[in-house]
């Protein structure tokens, strides 16, 4: 697998540091409100990447964060006159739900800022003592130049920074040693949230949040990380001066950036206006389409968001639907009985296109033509199997375009196996009742299931149970 590192500018050949696992941290949102498009398209590739690592065998540790302190939540919260907190609590849930509603995997930890600050004060501690930092009036610095490989990520020359680092001079960072420097603590203001530190009352920068909460859940040395483009610079370059300065190690292997998404070939920003929610997406299409959408493009080419090309990805992602029923029809009408050896041979066809797809997802990722060739075997699925062919083909030829799919995270089963997973839900549910001894709810489960036709049998090896 070659993977495209921003650091190296080159495709490299993908080396866990660990054989068979890989450790990846991607910066989440900002949460101060509905998460927007532009949001879900690295919760979305990163995703695929991730289901995709995990389809080849690696066990991977995902994590990505919540950044739950920041002007704009604080903004928010005075805007509606209620705790920062609240603000946060309650986009981190609406986030969760639009990531289901994508089939985004909940990360293996998903760390809040505002739960970390203890970790952020050891180590901001530990880069004064090595002296990478600094402090003034309850402020503390990252000394920039002290980091000799600073701008190695984002290709920059400090000279070049430093001679047009006049905007970088905010007012009442005049304290700074040098424009350069950058906050790694901020003292307290009036009606903030903050916490106490050996440099008086105050809350921690932003880039310091994620050197933590990457040491703390993935170890001082990772695999990958992640996040949009826009993250390279100062953001991604100032977390590995942090780190590499704290740790005395090399941070990320691998660098992945996804490029942006604009809206009518614009830059999608809040000032423009020119903005979708997730949530406003949700209400004309099914979030899978715009899942498809994201996935039918490269992950570091730019991606235009328009009414047409949602229309194209709902029809693609029908297309593909539609010949999983057909083989769902196919098969429960067909002859039982083995494979013959016509089909088997047609069925070693038909894995080519799986080839291709791993190929093409060993690339960089290139989803785009992982999807073309869900497209021939969907197109070879329609063209191939018939009424004629036994059901085992007609099940196998399904059961390869559902997998590719399922590492894309695209749903494109039929109704009828989604209501068997509601089955054993139901089903796990009845065992809890009955272990906490309510017979009245496990009763109603059972009764519920069999006006459906489902029967239930108790046997030693559990609940089994089959369609009337
Ligand atoms: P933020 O909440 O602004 O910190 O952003 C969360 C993530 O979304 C970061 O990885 C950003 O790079 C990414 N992001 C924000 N806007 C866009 C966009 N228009 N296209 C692609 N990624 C974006
Ligand atoms: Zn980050």
């Amino acid at each position: 697998m070659r993977v495209y590192n921003t650091e190296t500018r080159r495709k490299e050949e993908f080396v866990p540091l660990t054989p068979g696992k890989v450790s990846m941290y991607v910066c989440g949102p900002t949460v101060y409100n509905f998460i927007h498009i532009g949001n879900a398209r690295p919760m979305i590739v990163f995703d695929t990447a991730r289901r995709y690592m995990e389809h080849k065998g690696y066990e991977v540790n995902y994590v990505s964060n919540f950044t739950d302190v920041d002007d704009k939540i604080i903004a928010k919260a005075m805007e509606e006159g209620v705790p920062a907190q609240e603000i946060s609590e309650r986009y981190i849930a609406e986030c969760k739900k639009d990531m289901e509603g994508m089939n985004v995997k909940p990360a293996t930890t998903h760390p809040l800022a505002t739960q970390e600050i203890g970790g952020m004060i050891e180590m901001i501690s530990d880069l004064i003592e090595k002296g990478y930092a600094y402090e003034v009036d309850g402020t503390v610095y990252f000394r920039t130049r002290r980091f000799a490989g600073y701008g190695k990520l984002s290709h920059k020359n400090l000279d070049d920074l430093r001679s047009g680092s006049r905007s970088l001079l905010v007012t009442g960072e005049e304290q700074k040693e040098d424009p350069l420097d950058f906050v790694l603590w901020k003292p307290k203001k009036e009606g903030e949230p903050s916490w106490p530190s050996p440099w008086g009352d105050g809350r921690p920068g932003w880039h310091i949040e994620c050197s933590v909460m990457a040491r703390k859940y993935l170890g001082e040395e990772i695999d990958i990380h992640a996040g949009g483009e826009d993250l390279i610079f100062p953001h991604h370059e100032n977390e590995i001066a942090q780190s590499e300065c704290c740790n005395g190690k090399p941070f990320a292997r691998y660098w992945l950036h996804n490029a942006f998404l604009n809206i009518d070939n614009r830059k999608m920003s809040k000032s423009l206006g020119n903005f979708f929610t997730v949530r406003e997406i949700s209400e004309k299409y099914d979030l899978q389409v715009l899942r498809f959408f994201m996935l039918s493009a490269h992950y570091r080419s730019p991606l235009n968001f328009s009414a047409e090309l949602m229309e194209a990805s709902r029809n693609g992602l029908e297309r593909i639907k539609n010949a999983v029923s057909n083989l769902d029809f196919l098969a429960k009408n067909a002859p039982e009985g083995e494979m013959t050896a016509q089909e088997q041979e047609s069925l070693t066809q038909a894995q080519t296109y799986a080839a291709r797809f791993d190929e093409a997802m060993d690339d960089d990722f290139n989803t785009a033509d992982a999807i073309a060739a869900v497209f021939e075997l969907v197109k070879f699925a329609n063209s191939s199997v018939s009424g004629a062919n036994t059901a085992a083909f007609a099940k196998a030829v399904r059961a390869e375009i559902v997998e590719l799919c399922d590492i894309l995270g695209l749903i494109v089963e039929t109704q009828e196996e989604l209501l068997d997973e509601e089955i054993e839900k139901l089903i796990a549910e009845r065992q809890e009742a009955r272990k906490a001894k309510n017979f009245a709810r496990a009763d109603e489960i059972r009764n519920q299931l069999a006006e459906q036709g489902i029967t239930l049998l108790d046997t030693r090896e559990g609940v089994k149970w089959k369609r009337a």
